[in-house]
């Protein structure tokens, strides 16, 4: 099992506003911050890594918050809603919740035997709370509003919408394990066997939709799970042997990384278990102070000038 991709990694989004992008994460939906950083790309915008109290792979949804980059939209070509695993008989307090944060959000419905809340978030982000017909034993995070009977556990799954489904269902099955499980209408969904949660991908092809445009409340990437680095590089000559164009392994501090686009337009990234993020914060630290990778350490005193504060 330890050579395959085990389910999904993280989840990376834009959002505008960082203060309210980061409330709305910690309050509302109760996660924890547990990395707060910049983009490694472009070290005057924050990076924020939400999940559960170290940031265990399938936990951790992470924004890029980039003040006044505008409303992107939600199209073909991209990951376009974000699927939480929550307990069963939680979605009556998150509707609830909803209602007091003036989150927008759906009514509760059911797809594939599982009852799910559609909501967003206040960048127009598209997620759902659902109740996994697998079990979930992950310990959640949990704060004095939201406690483990409703808490977050992790990500269920992540629906990547497409003109067609078959190029993308050749890499998920013919490279990184997963198995078609059931189809409703348009929608696939695929899952691997390799690990209990966070291991489903549903594919809605909708070949007349426009083309989504990334900025606020779309979803930048996903990232698949692998143990360890030599598993990456395994995994790094699977995807050039089929013809795809694949980066050279990246170190992000907290992981390292390769990126691949499939077929679809959707941008992949595989990304490993180790280092961690309590490789430069002890756990009660995680998400209390402004970590910079190595090369942007020297300039420390402008970065933070430049960065929106947070309260
Ligand atoms: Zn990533």
């Amino acid at each position: 099992m330890e050579n395959r991709i085990l389910g999904l990694h993280h989840i990376t989004a834009i959002a505008d506003d960082a203060q309210r992008n980061y409330e709305f994460y910690t309050k509302a939906l109760g996660l924890r911050m547990v990395k707060k950083t910049v983009n490694f790309d472009d070290p005057g915008t924050y990076h924020f890594y939400f999940g559960d109290e170290i940031g265990t792979p399938g936990t951790i949804l992470t924004f890029f918050p980039w003040q006044g980059i505008g409303q992107g939209s939600t199209g073909t070509g991209m990951a376009t809603d974000i699927g939480y695993s929550v307990p069963p008989a939680s979605l009556d307090f998150w509707t609830n919740r909803f209602k007091q944060f003036n989150t927008k959000h759906g009514e509760i419905e059911e797809r594939f035997g599982e009852q799910l809340l559609p909501f967003q978030d206040p960048d127009g982000l598209k997620l759902e709370m659902i109740v996994s017909a697998f079990q979930d034993n992950r310990k959640p995070w949990v704060t004095a509003d939201v406690n483990a009977q409703t808490a977050i556990r992790g990500f269920h799954n992540i629906t990547l919408t497409l003109r067609k489904v078959d190029p993308t269902a050749t890499i998920l099955t013919d490279i990184l394990g997963y198995k078609l499980l059931k189809q409703e209408g348009n929608r696939y969904r695929f899952i691997t066997d390799a690990i209990d949660t966070a291991a489903v991908v549903d594919i809605i092809e909708a070949p007349g939709m426009a083309q989504g445009r990334n900025a606020a409340g779309t979803n930048h990437h996903i990232a698949f799970r692998v143990k360890d680095d030599t598993i990456l590089m395994e995994f790094r000559e699977k995807i050039e042997k089929k013809g795809l164009n694949i980066t050279p392994k990246i170190d992000r501090d907290y992981f390292f990384s390769l990126y691949f686009r499939e077929p679809g337009g959707v941008l992949f990234e595989l990304a490993t278990d180790n280092p961690g993020f309590t490789k430069d914060e002890s756990v009660d630290q995680l998400g209390s102070n402004l970590k910079l990778p190595k090369q942007y350490e020297g300039s420390r005193a402008k970065i933070e000038k430049a960065l929106p504060k947070l309260s």
